[in-house]
């Protein structure tokens, strides 16, 4: 496994690799790696010859005021988990190798951003959306990975990669969660033990929204309430929003139908906050 720090020696063995007809698999995440990162490098170790995986916390995803500062970092553990499970290379660039100085290009989804996450957290998906186009466009793969967890980022992503034309196929891996059902994430390091119990309170939410779904609920606004209830019911917990929206425009709807259906939702405990998702009427 080799750590590449350059954008363009990483550009040029992604050169050769095409060269040489193997497929890329690319792990694109801001480390501080958990079983739900891992599981991205299994399924890219499965479905490619050479896996790439980059490690970058990039600034211009965080607003003011966020955890940009605090962000869980630590690249020599990362290393070591990504190396036993058989990474070619690590792709793990400072930021101003890419954001160049003078940077002043940035990509912007229009509408898909605007809701949910793009509404509570603004530039972040024009963040999300920059980098991902810089990283695609100096590994130029085959595949690239992206987990269900941040829902509203695959769609974006899929979006973009369709709109300026990347050959890039997106892979979308189930969220893996802890035994709880609290969906892995690298800020649950910012929760303490009873937060991080308590937080479990999102997914058995989503539970029943899933349950009500599965008994012939068919109001979209019957569903947010179901989960709106039951975060109430834990005191720690302060709901930024729960959302029932349209899978692919991530627009609100009614009634639901046969389609995919987004059940979303934020909360904060305490400073730390989280997300998580479920899809009805998932199509496989
Ligand atoms: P991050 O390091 O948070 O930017 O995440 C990198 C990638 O890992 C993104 O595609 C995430 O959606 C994905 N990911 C994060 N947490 C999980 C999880 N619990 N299960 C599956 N994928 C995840």
């Amino acid at each position: 496994m080799e750590i590449i720090n350059r954008k363009q020696r990483m550009a040029s063995i992604a050169r050769k690799l095409r060269r040489e007809s193997k497929t890329v698999g690319f792990v694109p995440t801001m480390g501080a790696l958990h079983e739900g990162h891992l599981t991205l490098v299994k399924e890219a170790r499965q479905m490619s010859d050479i896996v790439i995986v980059s490690i970058f916390v990039n600034p211009t995803q965080f607003g003011p005021g966020e955890d940009f500062e605090r962000y869980p970092r630590d690249l020599t553990a990362d290393a070591a988990m990504l190396a036993e499970y058989e990474v070619d290379y690590v792709f793990a660039p400072d930021t101003d190798e890419i954001y160049i100085p003078g940077f002043s290009t940035y990509v912007y989804v229009e509408g898909l951003t605007e809701t949910l996450e793009g509404a509570s957290r603004p530039g972040h998906f024009r963040g999300v959306a920059t980098v991902v186009t810089i990283l695609l466009n100096t590994v130029r793969p085959d595949l690239a990975f992206f987990g269900s967890k941040d829902a509203q980022q695959v769609g974006v992503v899929k979006r973009l990669t369709r709109d300026l034309g990347f050959e890039t196929e997106i892979v979308v891996v189930p969220t893996v969660r802890e035994e709880s059902g609290l969906a892995m994430s690298s800020r649950n390091a910012y929760l303490n033990e009873d937060e991080r119990q308590k937080a479990s309170i999102l997914y058995q939410a989503l539970r029943e929204a899933k349950l009500a779904f599965k008994n012939g609920e068919r109001n979209a606004s019957a569903i947010a309430q179901i989960v709106e209830d039951k975060i109430a019911t834990e005191p720690l917990a302060r709901i930024d929003y729960v959302a029932v929206v349209s899978n692919d425009d991530l627009e609100p709807i009614d009634k639901i139908a046969d389609s995919e259906v987004l059940v979303a939702v934020a909360v904060r405990f305490g400073k730390v906050r989280l997300i998580d998702n479920v899809i009805l009427n998932r199509k496989q």
